[in-house]
């Protein structure tokens, strides 16, 4: 009886269920996502997270309390749950988890992420996301995992002219480190294939938001200050674009991978049409029911006028498909926060 993740391509996979994967960045917020999907189905878990500042560590202790809830509300029926705390550069740590717990299937999501602030600290992106790439591809190549599936970003595609950005376009004009430093992980990745005849799937994520996202991103920005009240800052006059995708999608999309174990390819992982700036902030208003503040500020360097995702060959390949509408995302993150809010005066989120 072949497999099927949700409705589509069945795929034989005698694993699922029965892994043990790596997740790099599982504290993070598509971590953390996709940790507990994967301890849902029964699969094990290992998170690698160095828990770093970049936003409040509360968070990112909090998503891994919810890990360790689900993990053991499997009572023992696989969802098994190891977290080692420390930064993937760490040579001990790294050979540690490699020998104690054998991970045959790997999920790097373990990055400094945000465009802006690599601007400003280009060296520690470069340390996290290319060096720091290229050791869990040393481990995966010494340890002969079966799979690599790793985050890349749309912002590679810089300010490309085309109306959806395909995987098969030129993308060799990063417009900020941080999309320079995700190139690199590609490129990177694509040698220790050819070299080592590693699996290697590159994911290019396009603007993921949802319940548990980043504070430092927009999508959250919007619906906390609208709610509370609070000035939102607009970069430009609204016109510019992203394809925003609800996390639940990218999770979806990323367990497709870990399943399929493609030899090398790149898949975009988008919503797959672009909703503009002030559309967004409208449906923000819509859901929280109040009227947002806006002040304008110039566009910021490094920012690019759009995103939008051909998400053409992920459906080929992975038989992904986004499900969640702009609207329903919108829609459900503003619940989660209001859920979230209600629960306790002062919790993590609502210091953001
Ligand atoms: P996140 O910051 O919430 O998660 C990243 C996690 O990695 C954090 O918990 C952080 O502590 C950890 N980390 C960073 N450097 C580390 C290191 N050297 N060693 C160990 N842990 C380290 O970010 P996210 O939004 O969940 O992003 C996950 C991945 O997806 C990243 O690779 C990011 O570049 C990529 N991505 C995200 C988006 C998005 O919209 N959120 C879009 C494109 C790509």
């Amino acid at each position: 009886e072949p497999l099927t993740l949700s409705n589509d391509i069945p795929i034989v996979d005698p694993h699922v269920g029965h892994k043990k994967v790596l997740v790099t960045g599982g504290a993070g917020f598509i971590g953390s996502h996709v940790a507990y999907a994967l301890l849902d189905r029964g699969d094990s878990v290992v998170v690698v997270d160095e828990m770093n500042d970049y936003y409040d560590v509360k968070i990112k202790e909090a998503n891994l309390k919810l890990l360790q809830e689900k993990s053991d509300s499997m009572n023992g029926d696989g969802g098994h749950l190891a977290i080692y705390l420390g930064d993937i550069n760490n040579q001990t740590l790294m050979r540690e988890v490699f020998e104690v717990e054998s991970p045959e299937w790997i999920c790097h999501l373990a990055a400094r992420a945000g465009v802006r602030p690599s601007i400003q600290n280009p060296l520690l992106y470069v340390q996290a996301n290319v060096q720091g790439t290229t050791n869990i591809l040393e481990y995966s190549r010494e340890y002969k995992v079966r799979n690599v599936v790793m985050a890349s970003s749309s912002s590679v595609y810089g300010e490309s002219q085309s109306t959806f950005f395909s995987e098969s376009e030129d993308v060799n004009e990063p417009v900020s480190p941080y999309a320079a430093t995700k190139r690199s992980g590609e490129l990177i990745a694509y040698s220790y294939h050819h070299l080592y005849g590693l699996n290697i799937t590159n994911l290019r994520f396009f603007t993921v938001y949802g319940p548990r996202g980043r504070p430092d991103m927009a999508p959250y920005k919007f619906i906390s200050s609208v709610s509370s009240g609070k000035t939102i800052e607009q970069y430009g006059d609204g016109s510019t674009s992203r394809d925003y995708t609800y996390i639940d999608d990218i999770v979806d999309g990323v367990i497709r991978s870990i399943d399929r174990a493609y030899p090398y390819q790149i898949f975009n992982l988008g919503k797959g049409s672009g909703t503009k700036l002030s559309e967004f902030i409208a449906l923000v208003e819509k859901h929280v029911g109040k009227k947002a503040n806006i002040k304008l500020l110039p566009e910021q360097p490094g920012d690019v006028p759009f995103t939008n995702a051909d998400v053409s060959k992920a459906s080929r390949y992975l038989g992904y498909k986004s499900k969640i509408s702009t609207d329903e995302g919108i829609k459900k993150t503003v619940a989660w926060f209001e859920s979230m809010l209600g629960e306790v005066a002062s919790n993590q989120w609502a210091e953001q």
